[in-house]
């Protein structure tokens, strides 16, 4: 049900006002209670006839919209960050602080602009993409690049930590916890809390991690593929793809021809579905690829990523083996309530690319000014509508297009060897490379030259017959 004027959409500030007045004639020592006891007592119709007594500096400051970001990832540290700017209370919960997502950990130039990113936390820039054929066609990919453009490689663990540290320096307060359970209030559009249970490893003795309670208003689930939060509103589920990635520590000769290039393989051997990749890192090389349709068979295509890429891995150690689920397209619901979905908890991954760093980050920071505007910084609790008609709507008109140009090329180009095969001759055009370049790095979708578009696609079909009647003649021969 959504909230009316009138009833649960009294701004907070009234409730404070009111509030206050009640502080003032009570010991400071009552005021907790006061806080506690609130909204049964202050929220509602009657607020509003309450006429605001002027008061002096009170403590009150409770008063202020709790907010619990369950998540430390992209998402939930940007989401955190703009929160806490803004002064509004915010918890983050992190149940790993030295987590390292199973992550290709590759990210736009936008990126590091738009989150003002230092350049000690990019591993490396690359500047060349070479994408590789079933039959080991190399197209190199990167010749439209100006000086200044790159692709930024990075570790999770490094930068998950910069943004996270960021949000705590600005005022976020953090809890090294897991969050267990999420306690719904019997009538969501009331004052009523939710409460999270949660296990607090910071204090946690011999005896094991700490079972603790809070009680917020509002709740950013930024936890991630397996996100609780997703399963405590009833989000609903999405389609997802394994991935798998081995870190290969790869001896310093080797790893000077990754310098500026990374890699990415298509063909049935290496997924169905998707594409494998080798992206650079400091010292070693993230090698994985994903799949969808196949899921159980991922290890075999793993094993395949390894073959095809063999002569350049020789005498690599693997250091590191990591697999985790990744969403293919948004949850059912991804606001309900006084719960609001970012990230991958979300379902923001592209189809085609895997891509989803910045796009946890900027839905993030989307949702956290969302929430601050509404919430006119803290003094008033936004409703299930409020977010549904800002953050949400915002973030699909934003990014709809990218979406769904990746979605119909996977659908295109993903389907077979010989359509992969087309898709890598295609990525020969400069045309195709300065666009995919563009919007990969700009995230924008744009038509540049409607002339070169047209010729684009007839190119596409051409090489898609071409390829298909290669493989009749092969057939027929
Ligand atoms: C193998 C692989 C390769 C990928 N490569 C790329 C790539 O190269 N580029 C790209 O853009 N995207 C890539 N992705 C996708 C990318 O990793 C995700 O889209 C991105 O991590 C989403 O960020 P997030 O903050 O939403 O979630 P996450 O990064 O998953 O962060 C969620 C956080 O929540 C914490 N958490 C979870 N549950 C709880 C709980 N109950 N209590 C407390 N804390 C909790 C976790 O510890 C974690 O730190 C890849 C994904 C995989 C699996």
């Amino acid at each position: 049900m959504a909230f009316v004027a009138g009833t649960a959409a009294v701004p907070r500030v009234a409730q404070r006002q009111s509030v206050r007045s009640a502080a003032a004639v009570r010991p400071a020592s009552m005021a907790t209670a006061v806080a506690s006891s609130r909204r049964a007592s202050f929220f509602g119709a009657a607020v509003a006839q309450t006429s605001p007594v002027p008061q002096a500096k009170s403590p009150v400051l409770s008063m202020n919209l709790r907010v619990a970001v369950v998540g430390g990832g992209p998402a939930g540290s940007c989401c955190a960050e703009e929160l806490a700017k803004a002064g509004i209370e915010v918890t983050l919960f992190e149940r790993k602080m030295d987590n390292a997502k199973p992550c290709g950990g590759a990210i736009p130039l936008c990126m590091v602009d738009e989150f003002s990113l230092p350049e000690e936390i990019i591993d490396r820039k690359v500047r060349k993409m070479a994408m590789i054929s079933p039959s080991n066609k190399v197209s190199q990919i990167g010749a439209t690049l100006k000086p200044h453009e790159y692709i930024g490689m990075t570790r999770r663990e490094i930068l998950d930590g910069y943004l996270r540290d960021r949000a705590i320096s600005l005022g976020a307060k953090p809890i090294n916890g897991l969050v267990t359970d999420i306690k719904i209030p019997s009538d969501v559009n009331s004052s009523e809390p939710y409460v999270i249970s949660y296990s607090d490893y910071a204090e946690s003795t011999k005896g094991g991690a700490q079972g603790k309670t809070l009680e917020v208003d509002y709740i950013i689930g930024a936890d991630g593929a397996n996100s609780r939060v997703a399963k405590a509103i009833d989000a609903g589920d999405y389609q997802y793809a394994i991935a798998f990635q081995e870190r290969i520590k790869l001896p310093a000769a080797q790893m000077e021809y990754y310098e500026e290039l990374a890699e990415m393989y298509v063909g049935d051997d290496v997924s169905p579905d998707f594409y494998a990749w080798v992206f650079p890192k400091y010292d070693h090389v993230g090698v994985g690829t994903g799949t969808v349709i196949d899921r159980p068979s991922i290890k075999k295509y793993q094993q395949a990523i390894r073959t095809r890429a063999a002569d350049k891995l020789a005498g690599g150690k693997i250091i590191k083996i990591e697999a985790h689920p990744i969403p293919e397209h948004p949850r059912p619901r991804r606001c309900v309530g006084r719960v609001a979905l970012i990230g991958d908890a979300a379902g923001y991954v592209t189809k085609a690319s895997g891509e989803g760093i910045y796009f946890a980050a900027k839905s993030g920071r989307m949702a956290g000014e969302a929430l601050v505007a509404l919430s006119n910084k803290g003094a008033r609790t936004p409703t299930e509508a409020d977010i549904k008609g800002s953050y949400i709507k915002d973030f699909d008109r934003k990014y709809w297009a990218t979406y769904k140009a990746l979605d119909i090329l996977q659908s295109v180009f993903y389907k077979n060897d010989k359509t992969k095969e087309s898709f890598v001759e295609l990525c020969d055009d400069e045309y195709v490379q300065r666009v995919t370049f563009d919007s990969y790095l700009y995230k924008t979708v744009t038509t540049v030259n409607p002339v070169e578009d047209m010729k684009l696609l007839f190119r596409t079909v051409g090489s898609l017959v071409k390829q298909s009647v290669k493989a009749n003649a092969g057939n027929t021969a």
